[in-house]
């Protein structure tokens, strides 16, 4: 079978990344239809507790340009230029991304994105949607997925309870519980693992202060790092903050499992985040009302069955949240994906399969990345150690932007790497930088010359010492 631009394309999931592969696929004329379990976010309230606002950097940006809607997203986002680490007892300090002073992440809504998608959705002939249409059962041998209609939807006015769709091609963009997953899941050779992190999210917010401005700088994105657990903020176009706690379960002595109690949730606070006490005024009563989230790596594969159906971005690789890359690694899968279309594949089934070999590797290292992060924020940020490397890295950056690139500037800036080379060459220069400090060889007395070669010559032997 030829892939011709009128077969039928079926998406699950009208989240970020189903929203954008419908996109990319009517832009090149397929007739599209994309059916979401849940209302049209621009119609209804988002639900509370799924995250507010992302970090949305070049990945992300470069796979929304392939669409025509990068500078559109980046007109309703905030940029952020470092981390603003705030310290027990100590003063806050500003720590930059990168020595390149143009690279920063941008802060922007959730809905407010995927409201951008689905206009833009909106504007293409040949796509069709469908809301409040959960998929509940997948037959892959009739390509056939079965939705169960919430008949309650106001805005379809269709009574039916239920519908079918028969696709030429499905794409699960279904999220991390997807079904489409679960379906191939029943296949025989397919691999399956989810872990789950021992910490969970809870979100909170700061409101803009009395003369209606930000009350942190907004050009960060701010870090409470405790050790144990830890709280960030990033900053909204209304003025106020998305802060969010990560916390162990059922850690001792602050848990989600147990602080449950007015006296102890305020005394957890007033010992580890007593600026949070002042800037939220109502904080008792958002932590007793806001839920609390679970996070968990999964990693699965193979992506895709026959040339029938394939999973991609949350769905195929969900991460923990702290590279700041699970939307930005499920657009990326797009702009993977709309590539490959371009390499003269005949058969959906090698085009399929062609993407998630060639995506695997790279979804593993961000996962491998994010949960890496996760201690670094949490324990290193504010250690002496981590802060002479990242003084010694943003200078490099600064000064030899040609020679040096960080390992967070390769994944967060630098799309032409692939997240696993990012992984591979990152990690051992860390481990450089850092045995280097520990030994005393990186002294303030080198110039930065001496200083960067004396690191690219201890990365290079680390990574010699891997491929042995
Ligand atoms: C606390 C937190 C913070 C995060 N911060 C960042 C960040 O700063 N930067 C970043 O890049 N990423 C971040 N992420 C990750 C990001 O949210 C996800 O990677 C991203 O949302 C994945 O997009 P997706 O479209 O694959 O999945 P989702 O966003 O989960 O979308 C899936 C869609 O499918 C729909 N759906 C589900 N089941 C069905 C069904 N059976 N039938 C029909 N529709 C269905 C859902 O309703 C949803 O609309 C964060 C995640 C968390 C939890």
């Amino acid at each position: 079978m030829l892939m011709k631009p009128q077969e039928h394309i079926l998406i699950i999931g009208a989240g970020l990344c189903g929203c954008l592969m419908a996109l990319r696929l009517a832009q090149r004329g397929y007739t599209i239809t994309l059916v979401e379990k849940r209302p049209d976010l621009r119609l209804s309230s988002i639900d509370a507790g799924r995250s507010i606002n992302l970090a949305l950097s070049d990945r992300g940006l470069k796979a929304l340009s392939m669409a025509g809607l990068k500078e559109k997203a980046l007109a309703i986002s905030l940029p952020m230029g470092g981390r603003m680490i705030h310290q027990k007892e100590q003063t806050s300090f500003y720590s930059p991304y990168s020595g390149n002073p143009k690279n920063a992440i941008n802060s922007i809504s959730r809905p407010g994105l995927n409201a951008l998608l689905l206009d833009a959705l909106d504007a293409e002939q040949n796509v069709s949607l469908h809301f409040n249409a959960p998929c509940i059962n997948l037959d892959l041998q009739t390509n056939t997925a079965g939705f169960k209609k919430d008949t309650s939807d106001k805005q379809s006015g269709d009574d039916a309870a239920s519908f079918h769709i028969t696709a030429d091609v499905i794409f699960g963009c279904d999220g991390a519980g997807s079904v489409v997953r679960k379906t191939l899941e029943k296949i025989a050779d397919f691999d399956f693992s989810l872990e789950w992190l021992s910490h969970g999210y809870k979100e909170l917010s700061i409101a803009p202060g009395d003369d209606g401005d930000f009350q942190l700088r907004a050009d960060a994105l701010h870090i409470w790092p405790r050790g144990q657990d830890m709280i960030i903020a990033l900053p909204n176009l209304d003025r106020s903050f998305t802060v969010t706690l990560f916390m162990g379960h059922q850690t001792q002595p602050y848990g989600f499992d147990h602080l449950t109690q007015p006296s102890q949730i305020h005394d957890y606070f007033k010992t580890q985040y007593p600026e949070l006490l002042d800037l939220i005024p109502d904080l008792l009563d958002q932590y007793q009302n806001n839920p609390t989230g679970p996070l968990g790596t999964i990693k699965c594969g193979p992506w895709h069955w026959q040339g029938k159906a394939v999973i991609m971005g949350d769905a195929a690789h969900a991460i923990v949240p702290f590279y700041g890359q699970g939307m930005n690694a499920s657009f990326e899968d797009v702009l993977v994906f709309d590539q490959l279309m371009d390499q003269g594949f005949d058969q959906w089934e090698d085009l399929l399969a062609a993407f998630s070999k060639k995506r695997k590797p790279d979804a593993d290292a961000i996962a491998n990345l994010a949960l890496d992060n996760f201690y670094e924020m949490k324990e290193h940020t504010a250690d002496a150690i981590f802060q002479k490397k990242r003084s010694i890295e943003v200078k490099l950056e600064q000064e030899r932007p040609e020679a040096y690139q960080s390992k967070y500037s390769m994944v967060t800036f630098n799309p032409e790497l692939s997240y696993h080379q990012a992984m591979t060459r990152g990690r051992a220069q860390d481990q450089a930088i850092v045995s280097l400090l520990k030994e005393h060889e990186l002294s303030e007395s080198l110039d930065l010359d001496q200083q960067l070669m004396l690191i690219k010559k201890r990365t290079h032997e680390i990574l010699g010492s891997d491929q042995n």
